[in-house]
């Protein structure tokens, strides 16, 4: 028989798990207050108590709004959404492997596919790893291209961009993983000189030995790393010298992204990988589903997100100015 303090380890017990709010309540408490000791988030003292009818503690501090919830600061505040629906998604994104669409969420659920969409990118972005430690020893870099609007595009211009090798209209990816070891991925405005030598520069300790293509960019890392460049043109090539570790990521991600996403827009591209990211960077098997669960939501915890800061909205204004003669394209049709 399980204790009270174990974790859901299916979809389905998480489901009924967190249908209890006893449950969603020790869960969320052991996570926010390690020690056991709850305190205001306002003034951080103890002297609270906790009213069992309306879900909230009381502080005995002298402060406006002494009254907080399980929610209070965190991405969970703000929201209508009860914990019983919030922390089954959480559950779901941390250990589903080929990501979750919002339309088999908001199934699962029971609420929309809009507010679907709403919980998973809210809690994409609060699981954006939090590392600042640079990667060392043997070191892949890579770079991909996504494209996320194919479906939305008139037949003639979806072939071409389809069949074209890609570039200005696909979002480029950048992805540095040790082998054996973490990845980090980013989005990038560019594939030139300059924005790829930040990049390495940002997460690669010098003196690492570094591994990427024959892409012009890298040039001129070898004074900081121990570059050694993958020529696919000639048939030997040294043991180590490969980008396999990234090229089988890249694979991953994108099986993800077009297995279970209806689209990417590409302004949210980052947040599916973190989410990606996030998977395989506590891909452990003996994490578990469960491990994964308790690692996401230590992250989530104490985060906050506006839905303003969520939309992007100014991000979203340039983005639809940039596509508007396409949009114009395919309204002509309709
Ligand atoms: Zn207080």
């Amino acid at each position: 028989m399980r204790n009270e303090h174990d974790t859901p380890k299916t979809l389905l017990e998480a489901v009924k798990f967190f249908a209890d709010y006893d449950n969603c309540h020790r869960v969320m408490v052991r996570k926010r207050w390690p020690d056991g000791i709850v305190r205001c988030p306002a003034c951080g003292s103890d002297h609270v108590k906790w009213l069992a009818n309306a879900r909230v503690w009381k502080c005995y501090g002298k402060h406006p709004r002494p009254k907080f919830s399980l929610k209070v600061g965190t991405i969970f505040e703000d929201s209508p959404i009860p914990l019983s629906k919030w922390l089954p998604s959480v559950w779901l994104i941390a250990g589903a492997k080929n990501g979750i669409s919002s339309y088999e969420l908001g199934r699962t659920l029971g609420v929309t596919q809009r507010t679907a969409w709403f919980m998973l990118h809210r809690i994409r972005k609060a699981m954006q790893a939090g590392t600042f430690l640079k990667l060392d020893g043997e070191v892949e870099v890579d770079e991909t291209f996504i494209g996320g609007k194919a479906r939305n595009m008139h037949v003639a211009q979806r072939e071409r961009r389809i069949t074209g090798t890609g570039g200005h209209d696909k979002t480029a990816v950048m992805g540095i993983v040790k082998r054996g070891g973490e990845v980090r991925t980013m989005v990038v405005p560019d594939r030139k000189k300059g924005t790829l030598h930040a990049a390495v520069e940002e997460h690669v300790q010098a003196g690492s030995a570094l591994y990427s293509d024959d892409l012009r960019s890298y040039d001129g890392l070898a004074g900081r790393y121990a570059h050694q460049v993958v020529d696919h043109a000639v048939a030997y090539v040294d043991g180590r010298v490969h980008t396999n570790t990234l090229e089988n990521f890249w694979s991953l991600l994108k099986r993800g992204i077009h297995g279970t996403y209806v689209s990417v827009e590409p302004y949210h591209l980052h947040r599916y990988l973190d989410e990606q990211t996030f998977r395989y960077n506590n891909r452990s098997p003996e994490l578990g589903d469960d491990g994964r669960f308790e690692l996401a939501l230590s992250q989530i915890v104490g985060k906050r997100l506006t839905y303003d800061e969520l939309t992007g909205k100014a991000a979203m204004e340039k983005q639809r100015r940039e596509f508007s003669q396409e949009a114009d394209a395919w309204k002509a049709r309709d």
